[in-house]
């Protein structure tokens, strides 16, 4: 698949995803076409697309797998916003709104939040990164129905779905072994994979992710990395966010990318894969 870092259209939508999501669900597709019809008739204040925009890509996979890990590094490569819906959430559980409880409780069973409290947090998020002159974004954790892809396919276009694959081994030990530096924000990794290969299954080996001697003390795991909850997080995935995968399969989006290892050794195929070894280069040359 070519991958191209700049596409040529832009609908600014973060003022109207709101708009979208409030289409009754009873006549859905109707719906989202008379929101778009209001605002290609301009009913809704546009702003104007610039001729060149920033990539708008999306990273789907499985909990563990190294979505957030990808598309920070991406985010900071490409010098646009990655956007993780899951820090959105966490980000509005540990504050005193009133949502707070309601959000604690999902999450730390394992389930998702609605797509009502999803699409608004996101489009708070846009908005305020559009005020600060942000422009693109890597999107990590969202969309993860069916619903929320349709509601964004309803207002932008996205050029590209990174889908993460690990085997489905590493990713709950990846999960459990997970670390965050309560202090810098810093993600670790503590586990060490070594999947044997069998019955025709090549093997894997991801070495852990230390933190640095200034963060080792402030280490905290999230509060929904527990077997039992990962194992819930996974079962959901698989039953409402795999679907997502089809869907933009359908539509020739879909980059499937299996990692074959840890960092060292998927990062530079992840580039590759993406048409930015040469970016990189030059990228490093420039600093
Ligand atoms: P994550 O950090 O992506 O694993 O997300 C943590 C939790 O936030 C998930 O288990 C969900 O409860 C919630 N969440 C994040 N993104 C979404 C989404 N797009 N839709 C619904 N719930 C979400």
């Amino acid at each position: 698949m070519a991958v191209s870092l700049r596409a040529s259209r832009r609908i600014p939508f973060y003022s109207f995803l709101s708009r979208a999501l409030s289409c009754s669900s009873l006549n859905f597709e109707a719906d989202i076409k008379s929101t778009l019809f209001f605002v290609h008739n301009k009913a809704l204040p546009l702003r104007p697309e610039p001729k060149d925009r920033n990539v708008q890509w999306v990273f789907l996979g499985c909990p563990g797998v190294g979505k957030g890990t990808y598309a920070s590094r991406l985010s900071n490569l490409l010098g646009v916003p990655h956007i993780a819906t899951g820090d959105l959430v966490r980000e509005e559980l540990n504050s005193s709104g009133p949502l707070a409880s309601q959000l604690k409780e999902i999450v730390n069973q394992g389930q998702l939040v609605s797509d009502e409290i999803i699409i608004n947090l996101l489009s708070k998020r846009l908005e305020a990164g559009e005020a600060k002159g942000e422009s693109g974004f890597i999107l990590d954790g969202f969309p993860r129905t069916i619903r929320q892809a349709e509601i964004l396919e309803g207002v932008t276009d996205i050029d590209l779905v990174v889908n993460l694959k690990l085997q489905e081994e590493a990713l709950l030990a990846k999960c459990l072994g997970r670390r965050i530096c309560s202090e810098c924000g810093g993600n670790y990794n503590v586990a060490s994979i070594d999947i044997k290969g069998e019955n025709g299954k090549p093997g894997m080996y991801m070495a852990p992710l230390l933190p640095p001697p200034h963060c080792a003390s402030k280490l905290i795991q999230r509060s929904d990395d527990t077997e039992v909850v990962v194992k819930e997080r996974l079962r959901i995935y698989n039953e409402m966010s795999r679907p997502v995968e089809e869907f933009y399969h359908q539509r020739g989006k879909l980059l499937e990318f299996n990692l074959p290892g840890g960092i060292p050794e998927s990062w530079p195929k992840l580039l590759e894969a993406l048409n930015l070894e040469d970016y990189e280069v030059k990228q490093s040359a420039a600093a």
